[in-house]
């Protein structure tokens, strides 16, 4: 894939944007062309695949996405700049709405989705592209660091839980680079990270998916208590010895350091609690 020498047309904001603590939407602007084409690049676009970009702002990914493919859909709630937006990238198909509320099931895929996504809704929107997961080809998707880690982290890491073992059932998961405050306007307060997803072809563990994030969630519920006392209240007691018996797990043991493996074995074991109605 080229990549052009210059950097991408951006779009100007009819008014200024109001830049105080907190820009709205989570507008915060890439303004580093090597880390855009970085970003790009890693997306793997051969001319003819159907690219989402997620937020696309002023267009700073964006140009280097339509000089990859004329398959282009950009999703962006702003009014101004998805209307400024249709004004540089015309052959673009434009969606001005929130991703959250986007069917990316009913797309002509297989889509490839970048984005630089909005902070304060990086999780739900991450969250709403895997349950479209079987219409995606791959992702690569700048997160605040921390998130990017609790995605990305495996047992043992002091950033696992339910999240990284949601992502992990899903997807193989690279931290391609961090990226600094410096590279925005207007910049964060913290660092981000850019991830690439790639789904897998079959889940990891042969359980039932619903049954095994019930549990998962349950597990993670109290970070201070042993991975035992958190299953209590949601299922039996007896069900919970036997199943804890059954993946060798120790008095002590804690979800942070319990691997999926180990959750599915448990799945297969936990029968959940009659919990009496107040
Ligand atoms: N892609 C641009 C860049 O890298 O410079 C802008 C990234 S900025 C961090 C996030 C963008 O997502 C903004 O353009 C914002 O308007 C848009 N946005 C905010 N909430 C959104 C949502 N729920 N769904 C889709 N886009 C959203």
């Amino acid at each position: 894939m080229i990549i052009p020498a210059s950097f991408p047309h951006t779009v100007a904001m009819k008014k200024p944007q109001a830049w105080g603590n907190k820009p709205k939407l989570g507008q915060h602007f890439l303004a580093d062309h090597s880390i855009c084409s970085r970003i790009v690049e890693a997306a793997e676009i051969r001319p003819g695949d159907h690219v989402v970009e997620i937020g696309p702002g002023q267009g700073a990914l964006t140009g280097l996405l339509a000089a990859a493919t004329p398959r282009l859909t950009l999703v962006e709630p702003d009014r101004e700049l998805s209307f400024q937006l249709m004004l540089h990238h015309g052959r673009a198909t434009m969606l001005r709405e929130k991703a959250e509320d986007v069917d990316f099931s009913v797309m002509d895929g297989p889509l490839i989705v970048v984005s630089n996504l909005p902070y304060y809704a990086s999780v739900s929107i991450f969250k709403h592209l895997i349950a479209h997961k079987r219409n995606i080809t791959r992702m690569v998707l700048m997160f605040q660091k921390e998130v990017a880690r609790r995605i990305a982290s495996g047992p043992g890491h002091r950033s696992y839980g339910s999240l990284s073992v949601f992502s992990g059932y899903h997807w193989t998961m690279e931290e391609l680079m961090i990226v600094k405050p410096g590279a925005f306007r207007p910049p964060p307060k913290v660092d981000s990270a850019v991830l690439r997803f790639t789904p897998l072809s079959a889940p990891p563990v042969a359980v039932d998916e619903t049954r095994l994030f019930a549990l998962v969630k349950a597990a993670f519920a109290q970070k201070r208590r042993t991975l035992r006392n958190n299953l209590k209240g949601v299922y039996t007691a007896d069900s919970i010895e036997e199943a804890v018996t059954a993946a060798k797990l120790g008095p002590n043991a804690r979800a942070e350091e319990t691997p999926m493996a180990v959750f599915a074995i448990l799945t297969d074991h936990l029968q959940k609690a009659d919990i009496p109605a107040e």
